[in-house]
């Protein structure tokens, strides 16, 4: 297991506390029912559609940063920089790369 994995685990765990911690709380207090512990309110419904919302934004961005990569990488696996015209690995063309047919 790597460190984001545990990051990820541990916010999981902390948020998973807080809620449960507070709607134990609110039972107690007599805030909330059996019936209505485990039921979202409007605050709730936005913050869940919220960050729903942001995770596909942040999947769209991972998902078109891959693909730019993928566009500056060579067939033979090197990452090729925007300003080089060939692969210094196995010698083909940069993808994306015009050149003139006019001899210098
Ligand atoms: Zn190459």
């Amino acid at each position: 297991m790597n460190r984001r994995s545990r990051l990820i685990i541990l916010c999981a765990l902390v948020v998973g506390v807080s809620v449960t911690g507070y709607n134990v709380w609110s039972l107690s207090c007599g805030r909330c029912t059996l019936h209505t512990l485990l039921t979202l309110g409007l605050p709730g419904y936005v913050l869940l559609s919220l960050n729903l919302i942001m995770a596909v934004i942040l999947l769209l961005m991972r998902r078109a940063r891959v693909i730019r990569e993928r566009k500056l990488q060579c067939g033979c696996g090197l990452r090729l920089y925007p300003f080089w015209h060939y692969c210094p690995a196995c010698g083909s063309r940069a993808p994306g790369v015009e050149y003139s047919s006019k001899k210098l």
